[in-house]
């Protein structure tokens, strides 16, 4: 039962006015596309789905809070078309979360590339659209396929908001020292080759949930958060603000992640390209889609799942790929503490990070001598926001669950 009085979208409560919002957060990729329907005053998803195989036939999958998942199979020759058929399903009679499209206040776009233009979040307009087409050659294939997203959505509910939520944007404090390369400056100022870092919105919402959770001093805080899925970054976040983090100018940087290398010399890219009779472009495939922890173990598998369970039963190559994975994360988080002097609070997020168990021990081991202690039972979980640290160990550790999504939500309310 609900106690208050709808005036429009303005509900009214305890003779307070509260602002609550639909909004329906949408992460737009080239031939996929991503949605949640989020309830700002519940934050709960009253729906959640996935469009694939945009442009080649078409599938949706819906699945309503607390309902099963749909599938439908129908053609999706573009993002519009994908859209169209996004709203239809959260109005349908049957699985629909909707009486009426003009439910939905406002729509939040996962946007990848801000470059440096991009601080924060933006209610978009055509001056913001322009800026992030600017961003384009940084990110070819995701800013291009994101704005398709936000065209379609302006054509199809005119009147309703659109906000952009930034991959790169959180990671924009970072100061010359952090960002740069050692290549000549004038890179820099014609080309913007610097670092930028990803999974921003993650980072933010996790390393502000790690204060409070924690009850750090906002001002007086330095956070590590450990981002570990398919793509893997590490930030360091020192008063809320990041001082460094692991990708760099794309997300190819840093750690070894599900397909891609991280970092590695970059001599290796000529060498192959010659030894392989290889383009560039046919090197960078490898190091992007064939290399990872896939490409470590012999091409068994991208996911820590598959790694793991061949680990058990005595597979060389995927014990190996997990420990390297492990290793080089041990080998970033060392050097935030040395960026940050010192550190608070380490946290594991997303799907490695929340969910196992080997990896996260793994990497803490590297930590004893300076007094970080693993709570091996309280590690024995998945998925949940927990402590996983003792009461003695000099740092603490936790497990916090990253929603992406939630966060786009939240920052398109605030915005709004
Ligand atoms: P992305 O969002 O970058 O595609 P995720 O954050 O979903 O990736 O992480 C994918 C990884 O998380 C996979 O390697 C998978 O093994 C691991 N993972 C996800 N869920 C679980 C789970 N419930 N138990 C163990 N591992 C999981």
């Amino acid at each position: 039962m609900r106690y208050f009085i709808w005036c429009g979208n303005r509900a009214r409560f305890a003779g307070k006015e509260m602002q609550t919002m639909k909004v329906l957060v949408i992460n737009c990729g080239s031939s996929s596309l991503k949605y949640q329907l989020i309830d700002s005053e519940t934050e709960k998803a009253l729906a959640v789905g996935l469009c694939e195989r945009i442009g080649i036939d078409g599938r949706l999958n819906h699945t309503p809070e607390g309902g099963e998942k749909v599938v439908i199979e129908k053609d999706m020759p573009n993002h519009e078309v994908a859209i169209r058929m996004v709203l239809d399903a959260l109005v349908d009679n049957q699985y629909g979360v909707i009486g009426d499209l003009k439910e939905i206040d406002a729509v939040g776009h996962r946007l990848v590339h801000g470059g440096e233009k991009f601080t924060e979040s933006v209610v978009i307009d055509e001056e913001v659209i322009a800026g992030v087409e600017e961003c384009n050659p940084l990110a070819p294939l995701h800013n291009p396929a994101n704005l398709i997203g936000v065209r379609a959505c302006q054509t199809i509910m005119p009147g309703v908001p659109n906000v952009g939520v930034f991959d790169t944007a959180f990671h924009q404090t970072m100061s010359p020292v952090a960002y740069m390369y050692g290549l000549p400056y004038e890179y820099y100022e014609k080309y913007k080759v610097r670092r930028y870092g990803f999974h921003g919105t993650s980072h933010s919402f996790v390393s502000k949930r790690a204060v409070e959770m924690l009850h750090l001093n906002p001002d007086d805080s330095k956070v590590i958060v450990c981002h570990l899925g398919n793509g893997s970054s590490i930030s360091a976040v020192k008063n809320g603000k990041v001082v460094d983090t692991s990708m760099g100018m794309t997300p190819m940087e840093g750690l070894v992640m599900g397909t891609r290398c991280g970092d590695i010399d970059p001599t290796i890219v000529e060498y192959l390209a010659h030894n392989l009779n290889k383009s560039l472009e046919e090197i960078m495939v490898i190091l992007n889609k064939e290399s990872g922890v896939y490409g470590l173990s012999g091409g068994l598998s991208s996911d820590f799942r598959d790694l793991d369970e061949a680990s058990n039963k005595g597979n060389e190559k995927a014990k190996l790929a997990v420990e390297v994975f492990s290793y080089r994360v041990a080998k970033v988080i060392g050097s935030y503490m040395a960026a940050m002097n010192g550190v608070d609070a380490i946290i594991f997020t997303a799907g490695i990070g929340e969910n196992n168990i080997v990896v996260r021990k793994q990497i803490l081991e590297y930590f004893g001598y300076m007094g970080i202690a693993l709570d091996e039972e309280a590690n024995q979980m998945r998925g949940e926001e927990k402590i996983i640290s003792t009461p003695s160990s000099k740092v603490t550790v936790a497990v916090i669950p990253t929603n992406e999504e939630l966060a786009i939500a939240r920052e398109t309310v605030a915005l709004l």
